[in-house]
């Protein structure tokens, strides 16, 4: 079984270097070097994170597993190679893609995303699970993150592979990414032990927004600190740092990033019309509600203040109430 998936990391490790040495030669990387060129990458963050080519070919990647005797069901297993039904023949199953190899704390390769250079659909392939790669108990970007994480105190949780790239090319290095929206137990593990401080800054849409309040819910628990970045609707972190530069990234992003509580009243806020009565109370109660679920006293105290100020309502009133639903949800 060590055998196997040592066999596994060497056939992965060998690909990473595979497909990056095709993205930097110039005859069959062209359209690759010039995707991230576009985009905006330099040579270094290329360099990194071992960025690489997947060239539109079906058999590329697999003649060159074949003459170095990688064990090819091995490789088609871990969703590297396919297999033809028809004749049993291997193939490649990244083509024409930008291939974003995925490694372990150690910086070795686990999986691998390529992305269409175009808008076909999936946007990312990805390979599946393995002895080595469970999906929720990697962050992407942490092998190269931690030790700014651990001298900073702070980790930066971002969403995609391309956030976590284009944040590192501005100086963010501290941060990593949790593939997709859904933050995993194990992942916000990995973070609490090496930080004190977690900023969440998911895509600035519907989807990003409601994820961020569960991530945030996954530390509350902890003494930790966590806060949520706040963006323009529709800009992810690789899109506002290419827009408005990494040093507002870091100033009005992640330097002006607010405690769970305050994001969400914001957000409700936002929601609503609140000069209108009716909204206005729906607003309070949407609040009070929120404000229910805290676990501290100190912490429930200092929002309803915060409340009952911005509305100049009674304090008393507010908590009588509050304390209802405390005990409802309880
Ligand atoms: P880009 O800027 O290149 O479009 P993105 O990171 O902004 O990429 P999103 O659609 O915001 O792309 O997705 C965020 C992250 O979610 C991706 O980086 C990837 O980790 C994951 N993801 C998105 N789509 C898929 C998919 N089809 N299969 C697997 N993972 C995906
Ligand atoms: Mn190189
Ligand atoms: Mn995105
Ligand atoms: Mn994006």
């Amino acid at each position: 079984r060590d055998q196997s998936k040592k066999q596994l990391s060497e056939g992965m490790d060998l690909l990473t270097k595979f497909y990056h040495y095709l993205l930097a030669t110039a005859k069959f990387g062209k359209s690759g070097m010039n995707y991230l060129n576009d985009r905006g990458f330099t040579k270094d963050m290329i360099e990194r994170f071992q960025l690489g080519y997947a060239i539109d070919s079906w058999d590329t990647a697999t003649s060159l597993l074949e003459r170095r005797q990688v064990n090819l069901g091995q490789m088609e297993k871990a969703g590297l190679i396919g297999k033809r039904g028809f004749d049993n023949k291997y193939f490649d199953r990244f083509r024409n893609r930008i291939i974003f190899p995925i490694f372990n704390p150690r910086g070795q390769t686990v999986a691998f995303a390529g992305r269409t250079l175009g808008d076909e659909k999936p946007k990312y392939l990805n390979t599946p699970e393995s002895s080595l790669f469970h999906k929720g108990k990697i962050l992407y970007g942490y092998h190269l993150a931690r030790q700014s994480i651990r001298k900073s105190n702070q980790a930066v949780l971002l969403e995609g592979y391309v956030d976590v790239i284009r944040a590192h090319q501005a100086g963010v290095t501290n941060s990593v990414a949790s593939m997709g929206t859904s933050l995993t137990e194990e992942q916000a593990a990995m973070l609490f032990r090496a930080a004190e401080t977690i900023i969440i800054c998911y895509d600035s849409d519907t989807a990003g927004i409601e994820a961020s309040f569960r991530a945030a819910a996954m530390f509350q628990e902890s003494n930790k600190i966590v806060k949520i970045a706040k963006m323009p609707e529709g800009f992810d972190p690789d899109d506002y740092i290419r827009k408005f530069g990494g040093e507002r990234f870091k100033s009005d992003v992640i330097g002006a990033s607010q405690t769970l509580m305050t994001f969400k009243m914001d957000y409700f806020r936002r929601k609503r019309n609140l000069v209108d009565e009716g909204d206005r109370l729906l607003y309070i109660e949407e609040v009070l509600k929120e404000i229910s679920t805290l676990k501290r006293a100190v912490e429930r105290d200092h929002y309803l203040r915060l409340l009952a100020e911005e509305f100049s309502i009674s304090l008393d009133a507010l908590k009588r109430q509050e304390m209802q639903m405390y005990k409802a949800a309880k």
